[in-house]
């Protein structure tokens, strides 16, 4: 039995309509604060469908021939620096397969609704959510995301598998520069899939616009560059600051009118992604 489930199972029915009704996040706020730190929901985490995405992200990580990396390395990577901190609990839940979607729903009398995706017609999954649902989102979010990635390396950004999102901060690339790329990539696209699912879904808001879903993405991206730029201050980010060459191994060949800029570009103001 799966730990959310174990913790619903300790609130009436009342609560657990109230739980789905309210908005994901803060349903989860609520159930970490109650028992993501005993040592029995650890312990009840640790369970077949952990398993098996554990098992289906260390395969997405490594080459046919090499070793499975381990399971603590995977841990590791759902709280990769490179990974936005309101990310890593995101990854996390998903290596747990722990959001309450499709058959978790269907199990809670009035919120059967909620487990199928209205607009495909199947029980949700994450897989559905991330890959394959026709709603306005993923389709859109991974093109933009291929977009910039064959700016940087020439060719397009396959879509993620579920188990590559879940390992995204562990899988290398040709060097350091599209390694870091493609997990700020592959996390933040990722990250805003789920939360346009959940607008729709859970706060019952219409589907966003293609215009409004491009100009998130890229205003998502443009942040992430700009706190690569501010963070590169050691004077005042000390330990926690990013080595320059590293940022500019990351964002270089995706930068707007980069031939214009200097070679370090990092104390610019107006440094944003080639992609309008
Ligand atoms: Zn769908």
């Amino acid at each position: 039995m799966s730990a959310l489930r174990i913790a619903f199972n300790s609130l009436n029915q009342h609560k657990l309509r109230k739980l789905c009704l309210m908005t994901q996040s803060t349903a989860y706020k609520l159930i970490r604060k109650r028992k993501m730190e005993t040592k029995k929901y650890r312990e009840l985490l640790n369970r077949k469908a952990t398993k098996r995405n554990m098992v289906l992200a260390q395969n997405a990580v490594a080459d046919p021939s090499d070793e499975l990396p381990s399971e603590g390395k995977i841990w590791k990577a759902t709280k990769h620096k490179d990974v936005s901190r309101s990310i890593h609990f995101f990854l996390w839940m998903m290596v747990h397969d722990s959001y309450k979607i499709g058959r978790y729903c269907d199990k809670i009398s009035g919120s059967e609704q909620q487990g199928v995706c209205e607009k495909c017609g199947v029980t949700e999954s994450m897989d559905h959510i991330m890959t394959k649902c026709t709603e306005p989102g993923q389709e859109q979010v991974w093109g933009l995301a291929s977009d910039l990635w064959k700016l940087k390396t020439g060719a397009e950004l396959p879509k993620p598998t579920t188990a590559q999102i879940m390992a995204c901060a562990a899988i290398k690339r040709r060097d350091a520069g599209t390694t870091r790329l493609f997990r700020i990539l592959v996390s933040e696209s990722a990250f805003l899939v789920w939360r346009l699912r959940n607008e729709r879904v859970i706060n019952k808001e219409n589907p966003t616009s293609a215009r409004a879903i491009h100009n998130r993405w890229l205003k998502l991206i443009n942040n992430r560059l700009g706190l690569d730029r501010a963070m590169t201050n050691e004077h005042k980010y000390g330990k926690r600051a990013v080595k320059k060459t590293l940022v500019l191994k990351t964002w270089c060949k995706v930068l707007k009118n980069e031939d214009d800029l200097p070679k370090d570009w990092t104390r610019e103001t107006e440094v944003l992604v080639g992609i309008g």
